[in-house]
């Protein structure tokens, strides 16, 4: 997916809500009052989780992300929200199935 996304010089369209999502579960990483497994495999799957459940956030320009529109912060905060709700729910979920 990667290679077509390169080779249709689409470089720039990106889904602001990974970045985000990746963002957040960095920090949760770092707070060491949480109790849950940091290796990569539970980190992505996390991150799979909380990004299957809140609405993706695309962008296709620099000057969108980093200057962004009225409309378009709205979404970034609609967003910002769900993730916070989801990510506790994806902790629990990748704990309690924590296999190593
Ligand atoms: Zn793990």
């Amino acid at each position: 997916m990667r290679g077509t996304k390169r080779r249709m010089g689409y470089e720039d369209l990106e889904n602001v809500a990974e970045d985000m999502v990746l963002a957040r579960i960095s920090e949760l990483a770092e707070d060491e009052s949480l109790d849950f497994c940091r290796c990569p495999v539970c980190l992505q799957d996390m991150a799979a989780i909380v990004l299957n459940r809140v609405p993706p956030l695309y962008c296709c320009s620099l000057l969108e992300k980093n200057s962004p529109g009225e409309d378009f912060s709205r979404r970034v905060d609609e967003v910002r929200a769900r993730i916070e709700e989801e990510l506790p729910r994806a902790l629990e979920l990748v704990r309690s199935h924590d296999n190593h």
